[in-house]
């Protein structure tokens, strides 16, 4: 893949994940931490996400039984 093109990914990758958000009614179960496939959530008290790390995968949401992590616009 040349430079340019791995650029425009990774932006967007960031882009992605600015989107993503932990609402404060988290309640810490860590269920979106275990599944995580890049190890990019911490849960202390509520869950934190890496934006550095995540890959955008959306595992995160998907699980969470209290749809705590959603998209904002
Ligand atoms: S979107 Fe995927 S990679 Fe990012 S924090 Fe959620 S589970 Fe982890
Ligand atoms: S799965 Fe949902 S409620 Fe549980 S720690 Fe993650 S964001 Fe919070």
């Amino acid at each position: 893949m040349d430079l340019p093109i791995a650029n425009f990914l990774t932006q967007q990758r960031r882009h992605n994940t600015e989107m993503m958000a932990v609402a404060n009614y988290c309640v810490g179960c860590a269920f979106c931490m275990l599944v995580c496939p890049e190890e990019a959530i911490n849960v202390l008290g509520n869950a934190e996400i890496d934006r550095e790390k995540c890959s955008d995968c959306k595992r995160c949401m998907r699980y969470c039984p209290v749809e705590a992590i959603r998209l904002v616009e």
